[in-house]
């Protein structure tokens, strides 16, 4: 049975990459017929957060993901937070000593420098030189009595490791590359080297989808799970891993955690649908077919596998999302558009008076805004005629659409519409009309009342807008702007 983990750590808002690889994670579940795992790899008081974790929870639920084991849920192999777990990696710690497969390590940050440096001048490589891998009872005695603290150290195996990539296909990692390491802290804080692969091999996990970032630690983990299955230490399993492809962000850079672009949250607070923004998301390194970049979730769950990831970075595009998101907002039936629209008709969204909201008058409208929108909170300035007071002052729009002459159109123009039948056909013919006499067409024509009237240029359908704001509200309205 497929087994995989989602396991941030709680260090901030998380950022697309992260949900990238929860996304992957969980349609190779789902497609499956697996069990997602979600673990919170929180053993960084130093970094890690109650606010960053709450956070993570939080998104994970508006992207809509579930997890079959993990906070909240529950499961066979809780805790799912690490920081509940340490025991256990002291525990496996003391194992691995006694087994022989790690050992104390004595030398201080300096020596270790050092020697580093020793060994990049003289153009070896400078990972760690196994000083202290055989050291004599002795020397051990000696290095205590001289109060000196020591770390753990994971003991590699002589040989390569090789493994096949479920991504990049066979890799072959050499010992001159992949050295001892730190599994332990001097003040007996487990390590990230540890704690990861302790939980995958107790949570018998079959599957390891991550970041390319990571690919250099895999090696280092193989030769540990193999250590671990010799001492007994979980099911004795070794994970298949797949490497995600690098996303690539302004001027073909990494994208980093730092980078604006890269914030869940700014796609949350633009109105990004969830589907939408998940959408965007699985193309980065896969894709349904090649002629199809919009698809729902559940086809993609129906066709996503790891054979299908690229191993070639993907290249973030912004406009791309906007472009997919728009297009889910299209998919929508309008009952859920209209929903979907709620948070962004309130404060601290909308400027208006709540009681001024019109459910009535907006849901006539929704359909138009519907077909046009890129994301939902552009729905705010979309309708905010309807419901502020007077509407917005935009100078911008004021110049360009109020030039000489458009005093008279709008003069025209509003005896035309105080006969009219208040209704969008009628109103536009009444404007064709007060254009016609002043040898203008529709649009330009057009162009001052939209602006006397919504206080923008640019807006939804003008005469379906008028017809909703009423006759009082509008002819009151090109007043105003004529005064
Ligand atoms: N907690 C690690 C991270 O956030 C998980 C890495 C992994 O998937 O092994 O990067």
């Amino acid at each position: 049975p497929v087994r995989v983990r989602f396991c941030p750590s709680p260090t901030g808002n998380p950022h697309v990459g992260l949900v990238r690889t929860a996304l992957f994670n969980w349609a190779f579940a789902r497609h499956h017929g697996g069990t997602l795992v979600f673990r919170i790899e929180d053993t960084d008081a130093a970094r890690d957060s109650e606010q960053s974790y709450e956070q993570l929870l939080d998104s994970m639920r508006w992207l809509g993901f579930d997890w079959d084991e993990g906070p909240e849920v529950g499961g066979p192999h809780a805790p799912y937070r690490q920081s509940q777990r340490m025991d256990i990696y002291a525990d496996v710690a003391d194992k691995l000593l006694e087994a022989g497969h790690a050992y104390r390590c004595y030398c201080t940050a300096e020596e270790l420098e050092e020697r580093r440096e020793a060994a990049r001048k003289a153009g070896r490589p400078s990972g760690y030189d196994g000083q202290c891998r055989d050291l004599t009872a002795e020397r051990i005695a000696a290095y205590e009595a001289e109060g000196r603290s020591s770390i753990v150290r994971f003991r590699m195996p002589d040989g390569p490791i090789t493994f096949t990539d479920l991504v990049r296909g066979e890799l072959t990692f050499t010992p001159e590359n992949v050295t001892d390491y730190g599994i332990v802290r001097a003040n007996g804080a487990p390590l990230y080297t540890l704690v990861n692969p302790v939980d995958d091999a107790l949570m018998e996990i079959t599957h390891v989808l991550r970041g390319e970032d990571l690919l250099s630690s895999t090696p280092r983990q193989i030769a540990l799970y193999r250590a671990l299955a010799e001492i007994g230490v979980g099911g004795g399993l070794v994970p298949a891993f797949g490497h995600l492809p690098y996303v690539m962000g302004e001027g073909n850079k990494k994208l980093s955690k730092r980078d604006p672009q890269s914030s869940l949250n700014l796609y949350r607070e633009r109105g990004f649908l969830p589907e939408g923004l998940l959408n965007y998301l699985s193309l980065l390194g896969w894709s349904l077919s090649a002629d199809q970049d919009v698809f729902s979730i559940e086809e993609m769950v129906a066709a996503f596998d790891i054979d299908g990831v690229n191993a070639n970075p993907a290249r973030f595009d912004l406009k791309k999302a906007e472009a997919i998101n728009a297009d889910h907002i299209r998919m929508l039936d309008v009952k859920a558009f209209i929903e979907a629209c709620g948070p962004w008709l309130q404060a601290p969204h909308a400027p208006w008076a709540p009681e001024r909201f019109d459910a009535a008058a907006f849901e006539e409208l929704a359909p138009l805004a519907q077909t046009r929108l890129t994301v939902l909170s552009d729905i705010t300035a979309n309708v905010d005629f309807l419901f502020l007071a007077e509407p917005v002052t935009d100078e911008a729009s004021w110049v360009k659409a109020m030039k000489p002459g458009a005093d008279a159109l709008l003069a025209t123009a509003r005896a035309k519409l105080a006969e009219a039948e208040w209704a969008a056909e009628p109103l536009k013919e009444a404007v064709l009309a007060a254009g016609e006499e002043h040898g203008l067409k529709l649009g330009k024509a057009q162009a001052p009342v939209r602006v006397a009237v919504t206080g923008r240029t640019v807006g939804l359908p003008l005469f379906e807008s008028l017809e909703v704001l009423g006759r009082e509200r509008t002819l009151a309205r090109i007043d105003a702007a004529l005064a």
